[in-house]
């Protein structure tokens, strides 16, 4: 699975060039996923362009609120909205919003828990900051972030298989400065015996893919995507140039 995340970039015009140039580049053959998250207010269009002209991109929201329809939140995209839209994705705990949002894990357990319902598949984003990784505090700040979803275990169990993760170093985003391979294979060896062991997915023979993210681009993403336990890839910055993208999309 390759997910470009456009952020807060982008116009209609080059959602639609993006859209066009991507399905045309992209080796067809490929049957990993394709997932487009655009800006909130370009998705309804993306979703009409997509199906217009048939291209196997599925798409991605950045952004979903957990208050339920009848609670009042001006500005608020509920998941059933998205449903109504058909959209298939959408990512949930990115370290932007945890930080600017304020995103509590309450919130973002309540943001699963109904993405979940309306039967959308949830990309959850954890990750550590620079200072955590310094402290040699990694593996316990990713377990607690993971530890949330043992919440939805007794009530949502049989929707669990909808949700991915995606690794994403805080350190990593945008800054250029992706995580080192054996980095990447341990976080993740780490991140996947835990939601095994630890989270007893195991045991309900559930097995959640785990994709990278941070500072993803042409130069690294072979080495990365052929990393043990990289089941994927999500791209900001490098996401925006459609060949840029339909190249690593083509490499992965
Ligand atoms: C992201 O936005 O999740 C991301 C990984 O960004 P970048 O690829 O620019 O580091």
């Amino acid at each position: 699975m390759i997910i470009a995340n456009w952020k807060m970039n982008g116009t209609k015009q080059s959602v639609a060039t993006w859209i066009e140039s991507v399905s045309n580049n992209m080796n067809k053959k490929n049957m990993n996923p394709c997932i487009f998250c655009p800006p909130t207010c370009y998705l309804e269009y993306a979703r009409s362009l997509i199906d217009e002209n048939d291209y196997h991109i599925e798409i991605g929201s950045q952004i979903v609120n957990h208050s339920f329809e009848d609670e009042s939140l001006t500005g608020g995209i509920s998941s059933t909205m998205l449903k109504d839209l058909r959209i298939e994705y959408v990512l949930v705990g990115h370290s932007e919003q945890r930080n600017f949002l304020k995103e509590s894990n309450n919130v973002i357990t309540k943001k699963i828990e109904k993405a979940l319902e309306d039967q959308l598949s949830v990309i959850y984003c954890i990750g550590e900051d620079i200072d955590t990784k310094n402290k040699n505090e990694t593996y316990l700040f990713l377990s607690e972030q993971l530890d949330l979803l043992g919440q939805l275990q007794s009530t949502h169990e049989d929707k669990l298989s909808s949700i991915i993760f995606a690794y994403e170093p805080i350190w990593a985003i945008g800054s250029g400065l992706n995580a080192e391979k054996d980095y990447i294979e341990e976080m993740h060896e780490f991140i996947k015996k835990y939601i095994n062991d630890d989270l007893g997915w195991g045991h309900l023979d559930i097995y959640p893919a785990v994709l990278y993210g941070g500072s993803v681009n042409l130069d690294n993403c072979e080495e990365i995507i052929s990393s043990t336990d990289v089941d994927g890839l999500l791209i900001g910055g490098a996401s925006l140039n459609s060949e840029t993208f339909s190249k690593i999309y083509n490499l992965s």
